[in-house]
């Protein structure tokens, strides 16, 4: 069986949920994950931080134009008298209950639950369409097997289990589908995966089932080579390894959610990237494959700050490194690169929320350096280091660019650069005119 996930903006309006439907329903028995409509989930955060304010009026307000919206959402969906009715009642279901949470105290807990509503209800909206077109459609809760352990980490023997009880519940449906991103924690209270969390949903979804594939579908034209918004003549790539689409999803590679990784490479399921507005088109497969020597892609994060620890001390020292690690850790912030010679260190990060702080503490060790505005590129491919020949290659295509920091050997699918922002273009298009 084949697990299929659909993001927010495929399902943003009736019409696209109508183009769903009619996806899902080629007769094969599947799972189908669902986001919440575009904007829901943002919106609903806006609500819980009125509440968080004890600002009920603010949230009603909100509460009371989203409503609106999915009423009309409701009236453009269904057809008949029968469904409108089905589909209004669990409209007013769904927003008295957010409702109900303007009354009281409003902590984490209530947050996770008014967060839910949006998987909720589109989940239910799309099992009631199909339903009225005369499909076999069932709704599996993801409350009853989605869970996540003491240490916030998905459970996957309870995840299997509970799936394999619900769906047996069910054996003839034709579409079985499920709420991503929502979950109970260790404690049976309702939870999520995170922001963008239905992806790992699916991967999840698709491990407990051994699924033959899990299918990404967004509404976004499938994974290019380069940032065709930057570059001329991109291509579409149409195989990655895990490890490449991993390498790729930290750069603002939208298409997939990184945590959704994992749990197919260890299952060993293919993961294909697929685009609703051109349902035909192949897409991106993403499997445990790799294509020998061949370079993916080359993609480019803007953002970044370089920092640089230069101290006599480090030469011939141990324990500088961690001292300087742990001031990150101690403000949350993580390093993405990171470049050493013997007297100095540079790192990159993209959260400057606590840079101030970060570079107070960074004094105690050393003279210290800040770069902003800075971006890193990197180029994706099989690059494991007894393969020669791509560092030159990469490297001459930067020939005539400010290289701040060079990162290569972390991993066999990555070599990355630090330059400045404005030379983002010029690099991206000389990447691409010598390595494809
Ligand atoms: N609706 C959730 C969010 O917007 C989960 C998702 O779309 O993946 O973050
Ligand atoms: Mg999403």
């Amino acid at each position: 069986m084949k697990v299929l996930k659909f993001g927010g903006t495929s399902v943003g309006s009736a019409s696209r949920m109508k183009e769903v439907a009619k996806l899902i329903t080629d007769g094969e028995q599947k799972i189908v994950v669902l986001s919440a409509m575009s904007g829901t989930t943002n919106t609903l955060v806006e609500i819980s931080d009125y509440l968080y304010k004890k600002n009920p009026e603010g949230a009603n307000e909100i509460i009371n134009r989203l409503e609106a919206k999915y009423r009309e959402h409701i009236d453009q969906l269904y057809a008949t008298p029968e469904y409108k009715k089905k589909g209004m009642e669990l409209i007013t279901g769904h927003f008295d209950y957010i409702r109900s949470y303007t009354k009281d105290l409003f902590t984490l807990f209530e947050e996770k639950v008014v967060l839910a509503q949006g998987e909720l209800i589109s989940t239910a909206m799309m099992n009631y369409y199909l339903q009225e077109c005369g499909v076999k459609s069932v709704l599996l809760p993801a409350l009853e097997f989605m869970r996540t352990d003491k240490n916030a980490e998905p459970d996957p023997v309870y995840i299997k289990d509970k799936l394999h009880n619900q769906l047996d519940l069910h054996p003839g449906a034709e579409v079985y589908i499920t709420q991503g991103f929502i979950c109970r924690n260790a404690y049976g209270e309702i939870d999520n995966l995170q922001r963008g969390g239905s992806d790992y949903t699916a991967s999840l979804v698709g491990a407990a089932i051994n699924a033959s594939e899990i299918q990404i579908w967004t509404d976004i034209d499938g994974m290019h080579n380069n940032d065709p918004r930057i570059v001329d003549q991109t291509q579409p790539v149409r195989h990655l390894h895990f490890e490449e689409a991993a390498e790729l999803a930290y750069f603002g590679a939208k298409i997939l959610h990184p945590t959704c990784i994992q749990p197919a490479k260890y299952a060993n399921i293919p993961v294909r990237l697929l685009n609703t507005m051109e349902p035909d088109a192949p897409g991106t497969i993403i499997s445990n494959e790799t294509e020998k020597e061949k370079i993916k892609a080359v993609a480019a994060k803007d953002n970044i700050t370089a920092i640089k620890i230069k101290s006599g001390r480090m030469l011939l020292a141990y324990g500088f490194l961690r001292k300087v690690f742990e001031i990150f850790e101690s403000y949350q912030t993580s390093i993405d690169m990171i470049c050493t010679s013997e007297v100095g260190v540079s790192v990159s990060i993209d959260n400057t929320k606590h840079l101030n702080e970060i570079l107070d503490d960074l004094k105690k060790y050393g003279t210290v350096t800040v770069d902003s505005d800075m971006c890193i590129v990197c180029v994706v491919g099989d690059l494991d280091w007894e393969n020669i020949g791509f560092e030159a290659k990469a490297l001459d295509a930067m020939r005539d660019i400010p290289v701040r920091m060079i990162s290569f050997g972390g991993s066999n699918y990555n070599i990355s650069f630090l330059i400045r922002e404005s030379d983002k273009k010029r690099a991206l298009q000389s990447l691409s005119d010598s390595l494809f």
